[in-house]
């Protein structure tokens, strides 16, 4: 039974709090108005003021020389590692991490880069000896190792500075790039209660997701060298990634980072507070805005549907159900989904 199944044959109840993603968001009538007055131009032409405002805001609170507006974040990875690495050289990330699972090996599809993936420790990060043994010596039998790669958050993880350093360390020491997939950059930001700056320092480019729990409904920007950036805006071209009046775009995303930014400890707050119920009904697992739990005897389709006649829709068919709390769960939705789940087990 594939999701849109689960949909007709859900009961016709409003969704009151939808727990799949924070991608799940729609943008509000304040971004939809700031949208709608967008300044733009053609951005190919690099004539979007908007698009341009947008990535040079966010480059300079990240402490990078220039930004680059992408569609996605996959997107956005991938012209970083393009951008990094020539055919034959050698990305180290975790075996885990969106870059390794989740994004159709394009770096090795259109790049001929090879990715080496490493143990994720039970915090989100990768362990110093596993990247050290990972790295190739100068070996014709081997590729080039050229980047490293890492994640924060993790599957809601938020992994201590000290933790990445101590990984690029181990990078830095043999001269590789250094890349942080920062799809949750700010959720990160917020539960290490650091500077923005701190965690960007670490890295020569981070890529960050406007669409996830910050509310835009489309693109990532990725940072760095303004060297890096200009073949990163030729790969992004070659890739079908130029857009023109993108600013309507990159509105939504300048609005994102000035009120949706601030709010992010909300979800954090709310996950634990849902996270605490849940974990009279099973193992719970809580990080920023994440839950994954797993009920006694697992998830089931008669808890999907139980709750769907809540109001409350959940991922993950079976097993452990991801959780995530974002912008549009309201009081009311997590009422609705708290009520829920203690109905069903009851
Ligand atoms: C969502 C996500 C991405 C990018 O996903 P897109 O759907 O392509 O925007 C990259 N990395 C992580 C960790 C993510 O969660």
């Amino acid at each position: 039974m594939n999701q849109y199944a689960t949909m007709q044959d859900a009961p016709a109840v409003p969704i009151l709090c939808d727990l799949r993603s924070d991608t799940v968001t729609a943008p509000d009538a304040a971004m939809r108005a700031v949208m709608a007055d967008a300044e733009v131009g053609d951005d190919v032409y690099g004539e979007d003021t908007t698009v341009n405002r947008l990535e040079a805001i966010l480059a300079e609170r990240l402490g990078k020389e220039a930004g680059l507006f992408l569609t996605s974040g996959t997107q956005s990875n991938l012209v970083a590692m393009l951008s990094h690495c020539a055919r034959g050289e050698e990305i180290i990330t975790g075996r885990g991490y969106h870059i390794w699972t989740y994004e159709a090996a394009g770096a090795s599809v259109l790049g001929g880069i090879a990715l080496d993936p490493q143990g994720v420790a039970q915090d989100g990060a990768l362990e110093p000896d596993a990247i050290r043994a990972a790295i190739k010596e100068d070996d014709s039998h081997h590729p080039i190792t050229r980047l490293l790669t890492l994640e924060n958050t993790h599957n809601g993880m938020a992994v201590p500075l000290a933790r990445c350093q101590a990984a690029v360390d181990v990078a830095r020491a043999v001269d590789l790039s250094v890349h942080l997939d920062g799809a949750r950059y700010f959720n990160a930001i917020e539960a290490l209660g650091c500077a923005e700056t701190d965690l960007a320092d670490l890295f020569d480019t981070v890529s960050i997701c406007l669409s996830k729990g910050l509310g835009a409904p489309v693109g990532s920007v990725l940072v760095g060298p303004r060297d890096l950036i200009d073949r990163a805006r030729r790969w992004r071209k070659m890739l079908g990634g130029g857009t023109r009046q993108a600013g309507v775009l990159a509105a939504a995303g300048l609005h994102a980072l000035d009120h949706n930014v601030t709010r992010l400890g909300e979800d954090r707050m709310r996950a634990e507070r849902l996270g605490q119920v849940l974990s009279a009904y099973g193992d719970v697992t809580q990080a920023t805005n994440m839950i994954f739990f797993t009920p006694k005897g697992g998830v089931t389709p008669a808890l999907q549907q139980h709750m769907a006649a809540h109001g409350v829709r959940l991922s993950g068919a079976t097993g452990t159900t991801r959780l995530v709390l974002h912008k549009d769960v309201t009081d009311e939705g997590l009422a609705a989904a708290i009520s829920g789940f203690e109905a069903y087990f009851a």
